[in-house]
């Protein structure tokens, strides 16, 4: 398990900012121009770049840092290929993807607790200064590993430094239950065991979404409230695969913005709300060694969970006309979900993921 941490190194002088920049540019501008190359010479393999595809690009950079950038132009022109759309990378973003060669952290003991030590493009290595945070310590004195790989950003708001910290994990659980989690808006998250948490979600999108960085009061209301579930009696988590979250920008939908933007915008960020809690979820079953599965999406929310047939739903009510289940749509939609990660047979030896089916027992049990 990896995590990452950002430190801030926004306490750095003025001589040091324009340094750094000058370095950034022209890493930046190395790894375009061998962007360039590698996709005219349609080099798509391989985990590095051999040195005749760089000769000819005239930099400043040292023969390290050449490589280092060349590495990181291969990586972007790869994982462009993976796409649909087969275009030339382009960068916009000022991130370096650094070693331990070029980055170091170190610790210090005046009002800075932590020192970068970063190799710039000739000269004596530069020191930055920065402090520890709450979120960095509770790796750093937990016993994570600090990993030696770093990445440098420059964003509107300054200079920072991403680390990564690593774990190993204890084996997946083998005890629990199996239970489906509904994602919606009226409440955030419902899990057919009975748990419900988020209630307030669309109180809050409403409250927000006007707001200049409404997406980061969203983004934490949703973390909080997902921490909140009590995965203890849980052992393997099932939820929906994520629908189509591009429909959202099609040809209709950009006349549907000119049109009436607020509810244009409504629809963008509760899309974006949940595939936010989709990657949260993800996470927090890796913390708590639950197993994830996710299965289609249709139809989960019409149909009766207790005979099969179409039933009627209102709101938040659903009643089923056949065998007359009355009872919460959302709580029906999770047992839905559930059953059709039942029917998928994770636990059957042909499946990847197998692991020796043990009884269901509660944990209070064992
Ligand atoms: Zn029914």
């Amino acid at each position: 398990m990896i995590r990452r941490a950002t430190l801030s190194l926004n306490y750095v002088t003025k001589l040091k900012q324009s340094i750094l920049n000058n370095l950034i540019d022209e890493y930046l501008s190395f790894m375009q121009k061998c962007i360039n190359t590698l996709w005219n010479h349609n080099i798509f393999e391989g985990s590095f770049v051999p040195k005749k595809y760089y000769l000819h690009i005239r930099t400043s950079l040292t023969e390290r840092y050449k490589q280092c950038a060349a590495k990181q132009a291969l990586q972007n022109v790869k994982s462009q290929r993976k796409r649909t759309k087969k275009t030339k990378p382009v960068i916009c973003k000022a991130t370096l993807e650094l070693d331990q060669r070029f980055a170091q952290i170190k610790k210090g003991n005046n009002t800075f607790d932590l020192w970068i030590k970063i190799s710039i493009l000739g000269g004596r290595p530069i020191y930055l200064p920065t402090k520890r945070h709450h979120h960095f310590n509770s790796f750093y004195n937990k016993g994570w590993e600090l990993l030696k790989s770093c990445r440098l950003r420059r964003t509107k708001q300054g200079f920072f430094l991403d680390v990564f910290f690593e774990k190993q994990l204890p084996p997946i659980r083998k005890l629990g239950e199996m239970v489906g989690l509904d994602l919606g808006f009226r409440k955030l998250a419902v899990i057919s065991d009975g748990q419900i948490v988020g209630g307030t979600l669309k109180q809050e999108i409403e409250r927000f979404y006007r707001r200049k960085k409404s997406h980061l009061i969203i983004k934490e209301h949703i973390n909080s409230e997902l921490k909140k579930i009590d995965f203890t009696r849980i052992r393997v988590l099932v939820i929906e695969r994520l629908r189509d979250v591009k429909k959202g920008r099609s040809k209709k939908a950009r006349k549907y913005k000119k049109k009436r933007r607020n509810r244009y915008t409504n629809r963008l960020l509760s899309h974006w709300a949940y595939r936010h809690a989709c990657t949260k979820l993800e996470l927090l079953c890796e913390e708590n060694r639950v197993f994830l599965i996710e299965v289609y999406p249709y139809w989960s929310s019409q149909v009766c969970h207790k005979c099969g047939s179409r039933g009627i739903r209102r709101d938040e009510k659903f009643v089923c006309p056949a065998c007359g289940y009355k009872g919460d749509a959302d709580y029906n939609a999770a047992c839905n979900i559930r059953d059709r990660g039942l029917s998928l047979g994770v636990y059957g030896p042909q499946s990847s993921n197998y692991f020796p089916l043990v009884p269901v027992v509660s944990m209070e049990e064992v």
